[in-house]
């Protein structure tokens, strides 16, 4: 029989038993905290009594989330890119995680609900123990039982990787970045042929040779073109093995190969040779981010040439397929233009990532719920723009952007529909969420914080509809 303490009402998923004694979580003024009632579980807290009932209110440590995820499995991730489909949403702010888990009661995708890269750390001033713990709880609490993965996203470095693999992340998401040229495509066949050095046994694989991939797919090699992409790419695949051999092989962890954070486009004979290299090396990965034609700026939808895309992403599917991986899809959001086509020629088969789209419905929901903060936090956002602009690639105009004093409070949340201010307030997060008035005090933070959390349920709703909107989109055509 469930116990539940009189002055603490249970969210209603939240309640489960464990050797005779109930867990649940509950709301105490503006913060959530877990009852332990019948007797003792190892969870640290105050112990208290009500009616010859021994209960233990217990706040949300990160203590208290390791005893959750040992007695409660499904609020621990675990590798789950291998299923069929899968989406990313990283939650920045630690509180975006209930709105997230509306989405997915409604689609079969398994998400990936911890999904921080170190930059993104910093910027929030969090760790990874502290984003694996926020999800926990919200897990926990919203009765989330499907499974989640949890992704160290674009780790450069082996510090990096056993960081996350020491906080129990179950998804490395390997960014090669740093060891892909990106000055070789610009070179005439003569400096390439200048900078190659010979490999008789690599050229006898692939120099005239075709590779038949299925669904009428072929591959060829000529010369140049293969020098060139050796040249390109044979430091990140290395890169790759030796990171696999120290630190995935032995862990059960889903290991990611990014190569999106190019120059250049990959192109379809480059996806293949890198994969077709890490294979015959003895790497095992589970999905693959090319670079695809076109621009995946943040916030905003696709930029490019739509039949290209299809064109191309189609024969990345197709390999993808071949090898038995999955293609994963970087700053997914609100790319709603792609989402029909990626779901098709992916036949239903995809992993894509989506990081600060939940930042902007954040703030959006500052827009609606505190015009003054808002405008307080627009204006500084363009005051320091052009700080923020050294980490992005984007092409914002600031001065399409509607002059604020001209506008309504109640036209404030139609700001983000307009794509200038997307990218402005997306690409200024880390600013805004560290900004510190003259004496130490942070200038917005607190006060952003409260107001998520007063409004927690109109922030999942936001979220609901957002996230879902990408949801409905992949799924459109390939059922
Ligand atoms: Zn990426």
């Amino acid at each position: 029989m469930e116990t539940i303490i009189k002055g603490y009402k249970p969210y209603s998923k939240s309640v489960n038993m464990l050797n005779g004694k109930t867990i649940y979580m509950s709301r105490e003024k503006d913060e959530d905290v877990l009852i332990i009632a019948g007797g003792d579980l190892d969870f640290e807290g105050n112990a208290a009594e009500e009616n010859g009932v021994k209960y233990i209110k217990a706040p949300l440590t990160h203590n208290n989330a390791c005893k959750l995820r040992e007695y409660f499995p499904f609020t621990a991730p675990k590798p789950v890119l291998s299923t069929s489909r899968t989406f990313g949403v990283g939650d920045r702010l630690g509180v975006a995680c209930p709105g997230h888990l509306r989405v997915f009661e409604k689609y079969d995708a398994i998400p990936i609900l911890a999904q921080q890269s170190i930059r993104e750390l910093n910027l929030t001033g969090r760790t990874y123990d502290d984003v694996l713990d926020a999800v926990t709880f919200a897990v926990y609490r919203e009765g989330f039982k499907r499974g989640f993965g949890a992704d160290g996203d674009h780790l450069k470095t082996a510090e990096e990787l056993e960081y996350a693999i020491k906080c129990g992340y179950t998804m490395i998401t390997l960014d090669c970045s740093e060891h892909i040229r990106n000055d070789i495509n610009a070179m005439s066949e003569e400096q390439v042929a200048k900078e190659y050095h010979e490999d008789e046994a690599l050229e006898s694989l692939y120099i005239g040779k075709s590779f038949d991939i299925g669904e009428g797919v072929t591959i060829s090699f000529e010369e140049t073109e293969f020098k060139r992409t050796v040249l390109i790419y044979i430091k990140a695949i290395e890169f790759a093995c030796s990171i696999y051999d120290k630190y995935i092989k032995n862990n059960n962890v889903d290991y990611e190969i990014s190569i999106d954070e190019t120059a250049t486009p990959t192109t379809p004979l480059q996806h293949f040779f890198v994969a077709n290299e890490l294979k015959r090396r003895g790497v095992k990965f589970t999905t693959m981010a090319p670079r695809f034609c076109g621009e995946f700026q943040k916030g905003v939808d696709y930029i490019g040439d739509l039949g290209q895309f299809e064109k191309e992403f189609s024969v990345h599917a197709t390999i993808a397929r071949h090898f038995g991986y999955k293609i994963s899809v970087h700053s997914g959001s609100d790319k709603f233009s792609v989402f029909p086509a990626i779901g098709k020629y992916t036949r239903g088969m995809f992993h894509v990532k989506t990081a600060g789209t939940n930042w902007l419905e954040a703030m959006k929901l500052v827009a609606m719920k505190d015009a003054k903060l808002y405008r307080e936090i627009h204006v500084f956002a363009i005051e320091v723009f052009e700080q923020a602009k050294k980490y992005y690639h984007v092409t914002t105009q600031l001065d399409r952007i509607p002059d604020i004093d001209n506008l309504d409070d109640s036209e404030l949340p139609n700001l983000f529909s307009h794509n200038d201010c997307r990218q402005l307030i997306h690409i200024t997060y880390g600013l805004i969420l560290n900004a510190k008035n003259p004496d130490g005090s942070s200038r917005f933070r607190d006060r952003l914080y409260k107001l998520w959390n007063e409004h927690s349920d109109e922030y999942a709703n936001l979220l609901e509809q957002h996230i879902g909107k990408h949801l409905e989109l992949l799924y459109k055509n390939w059922k």
